[in-house]
């Protein structure tokens, strides 16, 4: 959903303003996601992308991509090494603030491994809440990240809850995670 010139609005304030983040070259958004409005799947780049990478429907665009902005674009404290294009994955907050979604290039499915990014997304794992999960949405499936464990599971379905905790093993105590499918609406019978 690449958007090129996101601007911050305009606060009341004497602190010296933040240097102002744009997506420059970047358009991964436009390519990790799933857009329902545009029967784009996760891991195509948007046919709508321009030349330049811009987007081509601009102003015309989906209420999805118009309201999406990054969590590198969001946040101050991810340097330019954390823009997506160049790490090669995309960060997300869940709306509630406690899921934190990272959406990697298909062409680049394991970016998300390199330094210095891994060690900070294990460091994420530990610092988050309690029912926190660190997600990484990749083309080998979904992976969920523990501090001492990254839980894969190959064919998740949208829709689908995941149930983690620990649980007693042989080696002591260890993370686990169970995909609990989405219900079925029973088909209605006719009269
Ligand atoms: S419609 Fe535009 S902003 Fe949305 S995914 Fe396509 S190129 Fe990106
Ligand atoms: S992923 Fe972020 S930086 Fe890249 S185009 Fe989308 S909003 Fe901009």
């Amino acid at each position: 959903m690449s958007q090129h010139t996101h601007q911050a609005a305009a606060a009341p304030s004497t602190k010296a303003r933040p240097a102002l983040k744009v997506c420059g070259d970047c358009n991964l958004c436009c390519k990790v996601y799933d857009i329902d409005d545009l029967g784009k799947k996760a891991g195509d780049l948007c046919h709508h992308t321009g030349h330049i990478k811009g987007c081509g429907v601009w102003g015309l665009h989906p209420k999805t991509c118009q309201d999406f902005k990054c969590l590198w674009l969001k946040h101050e404290d991810l340097n330019a090494l954390w823009r997506p294009d160049i790490a090669g994955f995309v960060l997300r907050l869940d709306p509630n603030g406690t899921t934190l979604n990272i959406d990697v290039d298909h062409a680049r499915a394991h970016a998300w491994r390199a330094e210095p990014y891994y060690s900070q997304i294990k460091l994420w794992s530990e610092n988050f809440p309690s029912k926190g999960l660190v997600l990484i949405h990749a083309k080998d499936g979904l992976w969920v990240v523990t501090p001492t464990e990254d839980l894969n599971i190959p064919n998740p379905k949208r829709g689908d809850t995941l149930e983690t905790g620990m649980e007693d093993s042989l080696f002591g105590p260890r993370p686990f995670v169970r995909v609990i499918p989405q219900k079925k609406t029973p088909a209605r019978r006719r009269a």
